[in-house]
């Protein structure tokens, strides 16, 4: 029986879909994550406990795990572990991106600078440090921008600012949340520098897709039919496929698969998300791994097949590359927090449930836990799923889905 290891970190959503994937495929899985498992004595071979800060050490202790238990694939589900696990898999010599690649897809700065090298439609930037100033940051600029950390994910920390007042209270924030010790601490050196962009108007997309020896596989694009205009910028709405003319989605690939090549992608999943506007579309990001949350619970493959499912099967070498989607249309909303808390109540999930088309409704914050939006959380109160004949039903169903429930934060008592 094939054995792959999956790098996940303790705060992933992603545990459970890959670890059924390994299952149905009948494959052994190890996880190895950040944090000692309760059973790793008692179970040796199926748990290795790594540290993800340290992609070097972590990827010496998977070969040696390797010499005893050999592996045939290195995974890392999720942003922290991705650069870990293609370290590992370059030692072991087992299929993989280059490590320069995936680090460049890490590091916000880097991935600017070579889109923009390669001459890839992307918003203008500028690096500064921690300690600038940022009024005469400010001096420098054009409005509205976009000031971002260089490592975060699912939008933490990312701000809009629409003029001097608005950029220096954005930048300050910002450094407020770099300077948090478990935030500095996960982003090393990254933690000391902030990205401000050029703030790109347009209608969002998201593109999952599979790069096998270079080649991109879209495995589906989503409309955000939410605006995303900021302040802030909360994930919502996912639903494919996407409306968009068939031209326009030509041009997101053709965009996409430039980005790749550029950042040197070749091999595993890829997220992209890209905005389009009257000037084409313009890449946003491009990380190498798959949709995060529980988000790829909305794609469905031939013979049943998860995403998880694939993905795995193309690191064990399998081809994948005829694999096709159910094309039924489907979604998912990302429920935000509407503010700080202690989250006390949700009312109406019978009725949301009970919603035409809603398939499942996943509630992933415990009653009684603190809350905290964006820009400096980094969890969603659950997940809406919708299945529909068309993507406008599938938007109907989760915004209706969505209005029918309410959440109960009470202010944390100091
Ligand atoms: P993360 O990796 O945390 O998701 P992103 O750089 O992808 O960070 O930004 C998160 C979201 O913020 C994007 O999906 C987009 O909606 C918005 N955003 C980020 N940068 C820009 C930009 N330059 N112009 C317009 N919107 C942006």
């Amino acid at each position: 029986m094939p054995r792959l290891l999956l790098l996940m970190t303790t705060t992933t959503y992603r545990a459970s879909a890959f670890l059924d994937a390994a299952r149905r495929l009948q494959v052994t899985a190890v996880v190895g994550s950040n944090q000692l498992q309760a059973l790793e004595a008692l179970t040796p071979g199926s748990t290795l406990t790594l540290d993800f800060f340290h992609p070097e050490e972590a990827a010496r202790t998977i070969t040696a795990f390797a010499a005893r238990y050999p592996l045939d694939a290195v995974v890392g589900v999720d942003d922290d572990t991705t650069l870990a696990a293609a370290m590992a898999a370059e030692a072991l010599g087992v299929s993989h991106n280059a490590v320069a690649s995936v680090a460049a897809a890490r590091n916000k700065h880097q991935m600017r600078q070579l889109l923009a090298a390669g001459g890839v439609p992307s918003p203008r930037f500028a690096c500064y440090g921690i300690d600038d100033d940022p009024v005469e940051v400010a001096r420098q600029l054009t409005f509205p921008c976009v000031v971002k950390p260089l490592f975060l994910a699912a939008s933490r920390g990312v701000i809009r600012a629409d003029d001097t007042k608005q950029f220096i209270a954005a930048f300050q924030r910002l450094v407020a949340l770099l300077r948090r010790p478990e935030v500095a601490m996960r982003g090393g050196a990254l933690a000391h520098q902030l990205l401000v962009e050029a703030f790109i108007p347009g209608q969002e997309v998201a593109l999952e897709g599979l790069l096998t020896r270079g080649q991109l596989k879209v495995l589906a694009l989503f409309d955000k039919p939410d605006p995303l205009d900021g302040p802030f910028f909360e994930e919502t709405l996912y639903v494919t496929p996407s409306r968009l003319p068939a031209a326009v989605q030509a041009a997101i690939v053709a965009c996409t698969t430039r980005a790749v090549q550029v950042l040197g992608l070749r091999e595993g999943p890829v997220h992209a998300e890209l905005r389009v506007n009257d000037q084409g579309p313009w890449i946003i990001e491009v990380a190498a791994r798959s949709i995060g949350g529980l988000c790829s619970r909305t794609l469905r493959f031939e013979a049943g097949h998860s995403l998880e499912e694939v993905i795995l099967r193309h690191a064990l070498g399998h081809d994948v590359t005829s694999c096709e989607r159910d094309l039924h249309a489907s979604g998912v909303m990302m429920l935000p927090i509407p503010h700080r808390g202690i989250l006390r109540a949700i009312h109406g999930q019978e009725d949301a449930r009970c919603v035409p088309d809603i398939e499942a409704l996943s509630l992933t914050i415990p009653l009684g836990q603190e809350v905290i939006p964006l820009p400096e959380g980094d969890r969603y109160l659950g997940f809406l799923f919708a299945r529909a004949a068309t993507p406008d039903g599938v938007e109907i169903a989760l915004r209706t889905a969505h209005a029918r429930l309410s959440f109960v934060i009470t202010p944390v008592e100091s």
